[in-house]
């Protein structure tokens, strides 16, 4: 292999990096100063030069769709088909490791992975198991408190005495979790690493296999690890190791769930020898967005201490543009893509992010007026749409009869006349005799209940018995198709709400081609009645925010700051630098917070490569109410003559400056009074049946109000089109 090719496109000090010996190298650098790309050329180098084998790699990344271009790039780099690598992120490598050693690790071998929904409603049920009120103990906070002594490495009983009545209460509820957790045969996400580590202490044999095998870790975007994963990954380089770790401290961005900036520090602690390299050319952005963002980032007290140059272009300016309200702001940005579209930049290298997820509907429904094509990464992503959990849940349910968050979906999905009763009533009779709770209802169908309720229940065994019988030698994807046809579930979604069956059925599509294309790194065992699919299940509920089944080539990208880390765009747009947006309101009162909010911008801003549009308004709807905001403190920091500023009111960002009294609310945010859309009004739909109206916004062709339907829920409906009946008049 010739060593020189894969040193050649990198800059004297990504080569020391790349090149160094066998010895642990820390490498601390800023955005976009190659980081990422001196970590893939150093796998590459390791196997092409130093003559590892690609089975001795272990990589950790933030995403697994940044897993999937870092073997595509290996490959090109370092020639060879390298499947036996390890790549991915830390969730799905200690899921690869649970599963191999599922027995030993006393889960079953198709253990099932719970996602948040299904947590909570473990720990929902917890409570009431307990006889206690949920009105007293959240099952939010109980869920978050878990999770947090999860992520510091902490069991239950573990955790800091401060001898509180609800830490108390706290404590009580995360034991009884893990005892259910245990009975139950599933982990949650957390519990991936957690496994890995009681694992290793009780069978040191296998813990010491990986570290034998995996002689090559490395770590990107070491500065937001945790606790645990900072066990997990100490566990498993073991005492003679010598890993390769890349990271920045000025974007540590995920404090508030347990990252600690410190172990960067750590690190060189812990593996004396270490080589600590800086890289301070920046290749992504422009002078022009290089220096504002430098200069945003010098106002954080506590840094390691870098400055970023780039021999690049001087470039544009960011731009920064101070509209009178969000809908103003939304037209402002479409309008900038549209005119970036036109003049042939493609899509998918124009990028919209903000700090909060319900920022991006405002903008979402100018770009649907404007016929932009676009794709949310986060809010309501792939796997929680409505659609893909039903189905899931058949699926899940089909592999483990036992998962009863899974049972308790697909059965009312759609509804099958089983009620809460008796699912409760199979509740207990599962627990007392040991049964599974999809055995407990075939019980309960040939025992003295109601005969409807009988009906009801022998039809729904012979639902999933059919379908288990149809999906017997099939291929995976047309297990899942046969799944959906018998499920009912298009129809049902045809006659629920026929304007959203049509994306419903769409993303069920995507969901079938999902599995079309899914290759398992793992299989479980032969015992598994549908080992493709118990793998595919768990690849489900561990992908990221930035990966669904399916990405389209030609959208502009929406995002929050934290899930564009990593990625870089020709032209980025952040939008509400307002305060309480950017910093947000609630990382105020958190010690360091308004720092880690810094390092958020500065994330952003360094994502742009030659465009950056900053973004703000005076009012703001959030959460159904009209706020008038301020500019964002940060905007502050960046000298002026370093923006390019478009309209004159951006003088209130100067302290001295006063804010300029609000003019009046646009008119077409206010329901006219008395008029036909009036919040409060009681109204009835064609289908939905009676609710109230919630919400409004828009005018004319574009209006649109939010009914709280008595029965269907609440929605979002086009005025014009609602036909809803006025009750109130
Ligand atoms: P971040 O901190 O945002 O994760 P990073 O440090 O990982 O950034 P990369 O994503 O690896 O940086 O690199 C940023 C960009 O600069 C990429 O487009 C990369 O291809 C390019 N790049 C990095 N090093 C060089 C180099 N020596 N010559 C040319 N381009 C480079
Ligand atoms: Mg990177």
């Amino acid at each position: 292999m010739d060593a020189n090719r894969l040193l050649q496109p990198l800059n004297e000090p990504q080569r020391e990096a790349v090149s160094q010996p066998d010895i642990p190298v820390l490498v601390l650098a800023g955005a976009g100063s190659g980081k990422t790309r001196v970590l893939v050329h150093r796998i590459a180098w390791r196997i092409a030069v130093d003559g590892k084998r690609p089975d001795q790699v272990l990589a950790v990344t933030f995403t697994n769709k940044a897993a999937r271009e870092m073997r595509g790039r290996v490959f090109r780099l370092a020639g060879l088909e390298a499947r036996t690598m390890w790549l991915g992120t830390f969730h799905s490598i200690g899921y690869r490791i649970l599963a191999r050693h599922a027995a030993e690790a006393g889960l079953p071998r198709d253990f099932t992975i719970l996602d948040d929904e299904d947590q909570r409603r473990l720990v929902r049920q917890l409570i009431q198991d307990r006889g206690w009120d949920e009105r007293n103990h959240a099952p939010t906070l109980v869920q978050w408190y878990i999770n947090q002594q999860k992520d510091a490495g902490l069991r239950a009983g573990q955790g800091s005495e401060t001898g509180g009545e609800s830490d108390e209460t706290l404590r009580t509820l995360y034991a009884d979790y893990e005892k259910k957790l245990r009975t139950l045969g599933a982990a949650d996400f957390p519990e991936l690493l957690f496994g890995c580590l009681d694992l290793w202490q009780a069978h040191p044999g296998i813990r010491d296999q990986y570290r034998e095998r995996f002689t090559e870790i490395l770590i990107d975007e070491f500065q937001d690890t945790n606790p645990l994963q900072y066990l997990w990954f100490r566990a498993l380089a073991g005492p003679g190791a010598r890993p390769f770790v890349v990271g920045d401290d000025d974007q540590a961005i995920y404090g508030w769930r347990g990252a600690r900036i410190e172990h960067i520090l750590a690190f060189s602690r812990d593996f004396p020898k270490t080589h600590t390299i800086r890289l301070e050319q920046n290749y992504r952005s422009s002078r022009s967005i290089l220096e504002a963002a430098n200069a945003l980032i010098a106002h954080n007290p506590s840094r390691l201490g870098k400055t970023l140059w780039t021999e690049g272009e001087e470039g544009r300016r960011p731009v920064l543009f101070h509209a009178d309200h969000e809908q103003e702001e939304a037209d402002y940005i479409v309008s900038e893509i549209e005119r970036l579209l036109a003049a042939g930049q493609a899509p998918t290298t124009l990028a919209v992010l903000y700090r909060s997820n319900s920022q991006s509907r405002v903008i979402e429904e100018v770009l649907v007026r404007h016929r932009i094509p676009y794709r949310v990464y986060g809010g309501v992503r792939f796997l929680e749409r409505v659609e893909i959990k039903d189905v899931l849940a058949y699926l899940r349910l089909l592999v483990n009869p036992d998962h009863a968050s899974a049972l308790e979906r697909a059965l009312h999905a759609p509804p099958r006349g089983i009620g809460d009763k008796t699912l409760e009533r199979a509740r207990q009779t599962a627990q007392h005799e040991s049964l599974s709770l999809t055995a407990a209802l075939n019980r309960l169908a040939q025992d003295g209940s109601p005969p409807r309720i009988r009906t009801a229940l022998s039809q729904w065994s012979a639902l999933l018995s059919r379908m288990r019988e149809a999906m017997i030698g099939q291929d995976l994807p047309q297990q899942v198709e046969r799944v959906i046809e018998l499920s009912g579930l298009p129809e049902f979604y045809r006659q629920d709400d026929p304007l959203r069956a049509v994306s419903r059925l769409e993303s069920l599509g995507e969901l079938i081609n999902a599995a079309a294309t899914f290759e398992p790194e793992e299989l479980p065992g032969d015992e598994s009645p549908f080992p493709r699919l118990a793998a595919f299940l768990a690849q489900m509920t561990l992908a990221t925010d930035l990966e669904s089944a399916e990405t389209q080539p030609a959208e502009v990208q929406l995002m929050s700051l934290h899930a564009a880390k990593g990625l870089e765009f020709h032209t980025v747009f952040i939008a509400g630098l307002e305060e309480g947006l950017l910093p947000h309101i609630r990382s105020l009162d958190a010690p360091g917070g308004l720092e880690e909010e810094r390092r958020l911008f500065y994330v952003g801003m360094t994502r742009a490569q030659q465009r950056l549009f900053l973004t703000l308004a005076r009012q703001r709807r959030l959460r159904g109410r009209l706020y008038q905001s301020l500019p964002s403190r940060f905007l502050r920091e960046i000298p002026e003559n370093q923006m390019e500023i478009l309209n004159p009111a951006v003088q209130t960002l100067r302290p001295s400056a006063r804010f300029p009294a609000p003019r009046g609310i646009p008119r077409h945010q206010i329901p006219e009074a008395g008029g036909p859309v009036s919040i409060g009004r009681r109204v009835r739909h064609p289908s939905f049946g009676e609710g109230v109206i919630l919400d409004q916004e828009g005018s004319g062709a574009q209006c649109r109000v939010q009914v709280r339907f008595d029965r269907a829920g609440s929605k979002w409906l086009v005025w014009s089109m609602a036909r809803l009946e006025n009750l109130d008049s």
